[in-house]
């Protein structure tokens, strides 16, 4: 707060430079690409409330004006329609590098786009954060980990992944993009984080984004069979929104670089999804089984001792705490598209 600044006869600025009195700590000038999707608008919510000044670069292509509207007119907020996977100039002193569709639905729909976003625009990002100065932060996935043999997954475990099927534009992208960051870091001194993010949920996810928690919760509202793909035996851990952004900036602002895995351990198959949904939703809900999709990963759970340890981070709300917070804001914008 400013009192903390204002007062005493001098204080230390955040780069440790003796300020002049009556000076407030400057606020940090932030780029948050894909800070228009789901997880980038909380993210720049956060950042907005505690001071920041926030650039979001975002393509639109799955993000959403709607999802940062409420701070159109806030000075410390500028929005840039641009696409990551051309060059970009501008300054800031922290980059969080969201771009990129996360569903397999998003993702699989133009797969060449996809590994063009993850390596050409995680390069661009980096040759940016370079010139700048910039501390780089990626957001990597659990998708690393394929489809793992190693239960729960520990960042030290290599992965099992298809570099040829049609989930690699993804999975293999994000595996190039954490490579180029370390590359930057040891070749060209960028400092850097990488988050590997596991399957999270919440307020602001499209509504036909295609995922299994907002699919389900979209299908029991408007009273439509829950499709489970397979047997519905296959594992997912379920992170909610808000534990992932405090999860994301703890890494940015913490010394180590990573890999972190940032995600919720507590594992539900989809059928045990489809039973909270139904709790939570509607008690009448059904559900409706359908083939499953190519290399689906069987099972998939976070070790999170190395964020605990180091981070001093942890998830907090439960999938029946969070579930709810997703329901109110997916029936208000159900409803007004629907009527
Ligand atoms: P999202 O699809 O809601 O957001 C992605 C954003 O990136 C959108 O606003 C989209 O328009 C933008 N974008 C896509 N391609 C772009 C490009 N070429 N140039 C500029 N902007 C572009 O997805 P999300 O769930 O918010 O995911 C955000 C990040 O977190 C992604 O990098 C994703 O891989 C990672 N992640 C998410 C999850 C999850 O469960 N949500 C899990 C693992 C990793
Ligand atoms: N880049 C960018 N903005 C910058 C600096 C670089 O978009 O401010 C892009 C640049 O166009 C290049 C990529 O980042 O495609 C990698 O840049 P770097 O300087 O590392 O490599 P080089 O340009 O030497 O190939
Ligand atoms: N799934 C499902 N019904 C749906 C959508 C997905 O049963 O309507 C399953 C899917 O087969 C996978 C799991 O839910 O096993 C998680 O899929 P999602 O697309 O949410 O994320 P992923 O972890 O595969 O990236």
């Amino acid at each position: 707060s400013s009192s903390s600044f204002g007062g005493g006869d001098a204080a230390l600025g955040g780069s440790g430079k003796r300020m002049p009195v009556g000076l407030k700590k400057p606020s940090k000038r932030v780029a948050v690409t894909g800070g228009a999707g789901f997880v980038g608008s909380h993210l720049v919510d956060k950042l907005l409330s505690r001071g920041d000044s926030v650039i979001v670069i975002d393509n639109f292509f799955t993000g959403r004006k709607e999802n940062v509207v409420h701070h159109f007119g806030n000075p410390r907020f500028e929005l840039i329609r641009h696409d990551v996977v051309e060059p970009i100039l501008l300054e800031v002193d922290e980059i969080y590098h969201l771009a990129c569709p996360a569903s397999p639905v998003h993702y699989k729909y133009n797969p060449i786009k996809t590994i063009k976003t993850n390596v050409m625009g995680t390069l661009n990002m980096l040759g940016l954060a370079k010139r700048i100065g910039a501390r780089f932060l990626l957001t990597s996935t659990s998708e690393v980990y394929g489809d793992p043999l190693e239960h729960p997954q520990k960042e030290t475990y290599w992965g099992h992944v298809n570099p040829i099927g049609v989930r690699s534009c993804y999975d293999e992208g994000k595996r190039t993009a954490e490579t180029l960051t370390m590359d930057y870091h040891r070749g060209a001194e960028v400092e850097v984080r990488i988050a590997r993010i596991f399957n999270t949920y919440g307020p602001r996810m499209c509504l036909d984004d295609g995922r299994v928690v907002s699919n389900f919760v979209a299908q029991a509202l408007r009273k439509e069979p829950m499709t489970v793909y397979g047997d519905g035996k296959q594992t997912r851990s379920f992170q909610f929104v808000s534990d992932l952004v405090d999860g994301l900036v703890a890494l940015m602002e913490g010394e180590h670089i990573g890999p972190f895995n940032l995600g919720n351990p507590g594992e539900f198959t989809m059928l045990e999804l489809a039973e909270v949904v139904k709790e939570v939703v509607d008690p009448s809900a059904t559900i409706e089984f359908r083939p499953n999709t190519a290399d689906d990963p069987h099972m998939r759970k976070p070790d999170i001792s190395k964020a605990k340890e180091l981070l001093n981070w942890e998830p907090k709300v439960t999938l029946h705490e969070g579930l709810p917070l997703m329901v109110t804001d997916f029936s208000k914008r159900i409803l007004s598209a629907e009527k």
